[in-house]
Parts: structure tokens; sequence; C-alpha cells
């Protein structure tokens, strides 16, 4: 009786820890993918030569306003220059 009430234990023990493991293995995986999914929303800029919208996180601040690459900026901070 001893024996099957330690066998019991052990098998109540084992699929506890699993369940644990099972749940601790599931969590960091769902949470990296729920926020690189899900991540915040960025406002989006327009380009002042091109007037292309972009992330704020990709437009290049420049005289003037944001552009949505180096050429754009240059371009527009020249036609600015001969007015
Ligand atoms: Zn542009």
């Amino acid at each position: 009786m001893r024996l099957a009430l330690f066998i019991l234990a052990v098998v109540v023990l084992l699929w506890l820890v699993r369940g644990a493991v099972r749940r601790r293995a599931a969590a960091p995986r769902s949470k990296p993918a729920d926020t690189s999914t899900a991540a915040a929303p960025q406002p989006m800029l327009t380009c002042a030569h091109c007037g292309l919208h972009l992330p704020r996180d990709e437009a290049l601040p420049g005289r003037g306003g944001v552009f949505c690459g180096d050429a754009h900026r240059k371009a527009f901070e020249q036609t600015d220059d001969v007015r």
C-alpha cells in the first residue's frame, strides 16, 4: 500500500512539473510574438519632398520637415535654398 501511494505521489509530482514546464515554455514564445506583431502603432509622417507616408522610425528629420531618404532631404534643402 505504501508503494502504491509513493508511486501515485511521484506520478502526480511529475504531472505537475510537466504542466509547469509547458506553461513556462509557452509563455516566452507567445510574449515576443505578441509584442512584435501587435507593436505600438507609430505615427505616419509625410516626406516634405515627395509626400510619401512613412513610419516615424524611418523618417529622416531635416530642415523644413521629415524626409523618406537622404536624397530627398538634400533635394528639398537645395530647392529651399534657391527660393
Ligand atoms: Zn521623399
